[in-house]
């Protein structure tokens, strides 16, 4: 296909050419400073888009790999831990929690709403055994599209006077929306490289603060690679429990480097006026009743992504396949529940408006060319809440 190839699924995402330049050399001595002071910088400054004093940790992992990582540190088998079901990606941390040996307490959710606070603390407070190590907590389900309220969740732990843990999957919201570790009071915090943060997957980025360290502390970890102990090190080799992914590395430091420069508020009113540009177009499409969006209620619709579902008889799939193969524009499938269901347009990183409008504008030739009902104009309305000067 000629031309540049659209990538709008919520991860991984479009990498900047300044992070693939950074990453094209080779590989330093594992001794060599730069190589040390490449990495501290890494950890400080992904200490600030936490938004924490605590500690980070760097991982050769993906999104997974940082949830393991997590559980690894803070539980044992035979722990509970308390997950509210807000899509795909809550259920799969489950079902690896389960794995790892861990009881899952989950708390039913309908796939289209975010996390109900209320139904945390009665849980917390049915656990009068103090069983519940940790609560896990998505802050936007990149399955379904909705951001759940963080803080809300930490209240209703502090309303309960439940000492567990709160551990929040960041992966699709970290540099994208707001998050404020050490003000929420989020005691782990887990993002990936692939998503917001603008980098090759590979990397599993967690920080933990203090309470979680200590926590960590008195568990005998035997999952070596995970153990926070050991990577608490000066030196890069036990820091990352070996040879440090350098690439990766010098990539993530050119992606900071642009956060930097662009500055997290703008970057997030940026992800707001281009969600609300997405957001406008599946507005009008959805008029003509064959799409919907996921997320049932405006104010939880994630910044990040959209999903959007298709009614009874109509493949999602079909469109999504059509859209890359002929139009050179990736969107996501439905996952889980929603397979085949769904198709996700993701909308973090490193985009601007142009990209926006172009994803939007092939998925509205797709649902011609295709027969999918859609009213008319959803380009349009994009282009013209684009063109509001306080857009977003
Ligand atoms: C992408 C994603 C994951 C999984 O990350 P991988 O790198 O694919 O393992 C987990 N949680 C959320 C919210 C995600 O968006």
């Amino acid at each position: 296909m000629t031309g540049h190839e659209f990538l709008h699924a919520p991860g991984p995402t479009h990498i900047p050419d300044r992070v693939l330049a950074a990453m094209h050399r080779q590989p330093l001595d594992l001794v060599d400073k730069r190589l040390k002071d490449i990495a501290h910088s890494c950890f400080a400054d992904l200490a600030d888009v936490f938004r924490t004093k605590g500690q980070v940790f760097i991982y050769a992992a993906n999104g997974h790999g940082g949830w393991e990582a997590a559980l690894a540190n803070l539980c044992v088998p035979g722990d509970a831990v308390l997950v509210p079901e807000v899509g795909h990606f809550s259920n799969s941390w489950a079902d690896h929690a389960r794995a790892l040996g861990l009881e899952v307490i989950s708390l039913q959710g309908d796939w289209r709403h975010a996390i109900d606070p209320d139904a945390i603390e009665a849980a917390l407070r049915r656990d009068s055994e103090r069983r519940i190590k940790a609560v896990l907590a998505v802050q936007v389900d990149t399955g379904t599209g909705v951001a759940s309220d963080i803080p809300a969740v930490r209240a209703a732990m502090d309303a309960a006077r439940h000492p567990a843990l709160l551990v929040a999957d960041t992966i699709a919201s970290l540099g994208a929306m707001p998050f404020e570790m050490d003000a929420w009071g989020v005691d782990v915090a887990i993002t990936a490289s692939q998503k917001a943060l603008m980098c090759p997957p590979g990397l599993a980025i967690l920080a933990a603060n203090e309470r979680a360290l200590r926590s960590a502390a008195v568990l005998p970890t035997s999952q070596r690679y995970w153990d926070w102990k050991t990577r608490m090190a000066e030196e890069n080799y036990r820091a990352f429990c070996g040879t440090m992914p350098e690439q990766h590395i010098f990539g993530l430091r050119a992606a900071l480097d642009m956060i930097t420069e662009e500055g997290l508020p703008a970057i997030f009113a940026r992800h707001r006026r281009l969600a609300g540009a997405v957001q406008r177009a599946v507005e009008v499409w959805a008029e003509a009743g064959a799409l919907s969006f996921n997320a049932a209620l405006r104010e939880q619709r994630a910044v990040s992504v959209t999903a959007v579902r298709t009614a009874e008889g109509i493949d999602a799939d079909r469109i999504r396949t059509h859209t890359r193969e002929t139009l050179g524009v990736s969107v996501a499938g439905g996952l889980g529940l929603l397979s085949g269901r769904a198709f996700r347009i993701g909308h973090l990183g490193d985009l601007n408006a142009p990209m926006v409008l172009g994803c939007l504008a092939a998925l509205e030739v797709a649902f011609i060319q295709l027969g999918v009902p859609h009213a008319p104009g959803g380009v349009r309305a994009a282009i013209e809440f684009l063109a509001e000067p306080d857009a977003g």
